[in-house]
């Protein structure tokens, strides 16, 4: 998958707020139902947007209160309720974490890039390496 290819695509620009973007980001679908996580897209973010998407990260490396003033501005909401969205999305992630899931690639993605199948064949992984891609 070319990273380049995305960023023009995406014209530089942050697909959920629009300002410049230059981060690439994997998209995962979630079906706890049978423990398997799809990826199924991959998008361009600006490092504040992807901040927000990976909050638990942000606050372990001590960006945790720009990644919510980013997630607040965003939302136009205040920063007690960025703090519930962070702490719903982080207990998802820490029982999403305790099981193994398996990996799969959407059925497009795949057929774009082939070379994608060499995830699905991998062995079952942990979230640990992945953790939770949501955005509010
Ligand atoms: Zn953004």
């Amino acid at each position: 998958m070319s990273y380049h290819e995305t960023l023009t695509a995406a014209q530089y620009r942050c697909a959920v707020c629009k300002g410049e973007g230059r981060e690439c980001h994997e998209v995962w679908l979630y079906d706890d139902a049978n423990a398997v996580a799809t990826l199924v897209q991959v998008r361009i973010l600006c490092g504040g947007c992807h901040q927000v998407v990976h909050m638990g990260r942000a606050v372990k490396y001590g960006n945790g209160r720009a990644a919510l003033v980013h997630l607040c501005k965003l939302n136009g909401i205040d920063p007690k309720e960025g703090k519930e969205i962070y702490d719903r999305a982080m207990a998802e992630w820490k029982e999403r974490n305790k099981r193994t899931w398996k990996m799969d690639v959407a059925k497009p993605l795949l057929e774009r890039y082939p070379q994608l199948a060499l995830l699905i064949e991998s062995a079952a992984v942990s979230l640990k390496k992945n953790p939770p891609s949501q955005h509010p």
